[in-house]
């Protein structure tokens, strides 16, 4: 199957061809043929499965017909980033067909978001906020829409978009084609998906659980000596581009800091940052300039970076799906990654409920060589803790030398 058997406008196969697609993937495949018919579609689909082309072709083969100029496509996500993605992926994949997309979220100013739209774009992909700031502004005219997606609908819902979502819809004449694509299906999803898809297509690619392509192992440690095993592991291990998780900004922040000053080329990424920093540590990372983004879970969506090799949880996320989302960030489509996650002895409920969807135990590894048994009063997580030091030598080469001074000084 390839997807010249979908019979898309040439222009559309041109975008096709120009990112190398080949062979659609079970997502594409299901869901294309419906949503070229017109039909509703709701995608059970987790990330990293190939759902944003699932969307976009069938959308750009439609608005390659009729009238230009006017807003015919609405794309609403849950972050920043996926909107930028995501329009970026329209951009791409319809170069040739001349449609214009424009991404629409806070955090940046509203005179070019205007501009697009004056200028007529024809689809627009956009957070809920800044969405309803436009239509209320009457900045965007929703009357010509054909086609609405609900993206990512499950992270919506947890990041409380629910009203707005509802607000936007308030504002649509009944679009003629919705799409839905959410990775779970919890009640509130459940219903308003009655309440707005008509006679849906339901398209179920595995369940939440995380993509088949990704190996997954624990390390158990104790919570004073995360920085430390996260050290030793990136220097025993080879790796790509890492993409490291912590639980909060602050921790995101500090321990950027300590890989920085440990030797390591290294990003961080989280809701603190203006939106022009976020972008920048992601192109740093997406370009290689930095092999280590340190991020919180705004991250965990969103991010579509090619050639992640591992994924560490240097916290354990929140919940089942987190982990799903966290961990959809390796492992994209054909390539293959690994997963670490690091667990104290509080993780414990979580790991069980992690191992259930998977349907299987993780494997618990131990690191050769790293001391477990430092006590926490030995305030080895500080910059000049013997272990991380050792680590930052060792990566510059200069591990006997540390030796010979460290142990000239004792
Ligand atoms: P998504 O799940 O939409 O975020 O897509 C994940 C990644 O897969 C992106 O980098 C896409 O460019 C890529 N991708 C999507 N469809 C295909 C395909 N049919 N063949 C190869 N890569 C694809």
């Amino acid at each position: 199957m390839n997807f010249e058997t979908f019979n898309f406008h040439p222009s559309v196969m041109a975008g096709v061809r120009a990112l190398g697609y080949v062979t659609p993937t079970p997502i594409q495949l299901q869901s294309i043929p419906p949503a070229m018919q017109g039909r509703d579609v709701l995608g059970l689909a987790q990330t990293g499965t190939g759902k944003t082309a699932a969307f976009a072709l069938p959308i750009l083969h439609r608005l390659q017909q009729g009238k230009r100029g006017i807003l015919r496509a609405l794309v609403v996500s849950p972050t920043r980033e996926l909107a930028e993605q995501t329009c970026e992926a329209f951009s791409t994949l319809g170069r040739a067909t001349g449609l214009r997309a424009v991404s629409i979220y806070g955090g940046v100013g509203k005179d070019q978001q205007i501009r697009k739209l004056r200028a007529g774009a024809e689809i627009a992909v956009g957070c809920p906020g800044r969405l309803l700031d436009h239509i209320w502004q009457g900045d965007m005219d929703l009357s010509h829409l054909e086609v609405l997606v609900i993206d990512e609908a499950d992270r919506m819902f947890d990041m409380g978009f629910l009203p707005d979502i509802k607000n936007i819809l308030q504002c649509i004449l009944q679009p003629k084609q919705t799409l839905l694509f959410s990775a779970t299906m919890p009640d509130d999803i459940r219903r308003l998906v009655k309440e707005i898809l008509q006679n849906p297509v339901t398209v179920q690619i595995g369940h939440t659980a995380p993509v088949a392509t990704v190996s997954h192992a624990l390390y158990p440690v104790k919570q004073h000596l995360k920085t430390a095993l996260l050290m030793e592991l990136l220097y025993q291990t080879k790796t790509d581009s890492v993409l490291v998780f912590a639980r909060t900004k602050h921790r995101v922040e500090r321990l950027s800091e300590q890989l920085h000053k440990a030797g390591h080329r290294v990003a961080s990424l989280q809701g603190n940052l203006s939106q022009q920093r976020r972008q920048s540590a992601l192109e740093r990372f997406r370009s290689g300039d930095v092999k280590i983004l340190v991020a919180t879970d705004i991250a965990a969506r969103g991010i579509d970076v090619s050639g992640i090799s591992h994924v560490i949880n240097y916290d354990i996320p929140e919940s089942v799906d987190a982990y799903t989302h966290r961990i959809g960030r390796t492992g994209r489509v054909d390539e293959t990654g690994e997963a670490f996650t690091f667990v104290t002895g509080e993780d414990n409920t979580l790991v069980r409920d992690i191992e259930k969807v998977l349907k299987k135990p993780l494997e618990r590894r131990t690191l050769q060589g790293f001391d477990y048994e430092v006590p926490s009063s030995a305030k080895e997580i500080r910059h000049s803790s013997p272990m991380i030091l050792k680590a930052k030598f060792r990566r510059q080469g200069i591990g006997k030398k540390y030796r010979f001074d460290m142990s000239r000084s004792s």
